[in-house]
């Protein structure tokens, strides 16, 4: 073992990594409210990807933490939250994009985003843009009236070196970033560092 086996991410950039069954990744928030858009294929099959829609649905919560159970698109568990300091992110909306900043920010000369970051880092897996859904975005702080369904991004409740930490129940192929998104991170882009352990 490394005397550090701590990764960083630097600002508005994404990586990819094999986790292995049983094996623990803490995503860390290193000067706080900073969101880091991560995913899960399986290592055999990488067209088995974490599902938004199912995990939601299996819950019956949009807010996931510490005991909660991260599904596939074939319903498989893939990863499990076995630590949060927060207890406050986002599996709703999907990694932000050149379309993202277009659409929300006007930008003429967009950057590439959390998807573009994800799909760079996933390429040499084999994983294409078309194979990436919705991210769960550890941070992200997505409020939602519970009458209208209206949704804003609020800055995240993380502080500097909070954590959460989630166990492999499969080989996996994870992809993870430093969000890009300047209303997902109040305002300014910090790193996200990881640690794998197990
Ligand atoms: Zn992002």
């Amino acid at each position: 073992m490394p005397s550090d086996p701590r990764s960083e991410i630097p600002p508005r950039s994404g990586t990819a990594f094999e986790l292995r069954k049983g094996q623990t990744l803490t995503v860390i928030d290193v000067r706080g409210e900073q969101v880091a858009d991560l995913l899960a294929f399986d290592r055999e099959d990488i067209h088995e990807v974490i599902s938004s829609g199912r995990t939601l649905d299996y819950a019956s919560r949009i807010y996931l933490t510490t005991g909660d159970l991260l599904y596939s698109n074939r319903s498989n568990v893939m990863l499990e939250i076995v630590a949060d300091d927060v207890g406050r992110h986002d599996f709703l909306l999907t990694p932000c994009s050149k379309d993202t900043f277009r659409i929300i920010y006007g930008d003429t000369d967009p950057h590439r985003g959390c998807f573009g970051n994800l799909a760079a880092a996933l390429e040499p897996y084999g994983v294409t843009e078309d194979m990436i859904p919705v991210a769960f975005n550890c941070f992200m702080n997505v409020p939602v009236d519970g009458t209208t369904g209206e949704l804003r991004v609020d800055p995240p409740l993380s502080k500097a070196g909070d954590t959460v930490t989630f166990v492999a129940h499969r080989d996996l192929i994870i992809g993870l970033t430093a969000c890009s998104a300047l209303q997902s991170n109040n305002g300014s882009f910090k790193p996200i560092a990881y640690e794998i352990s197990g």
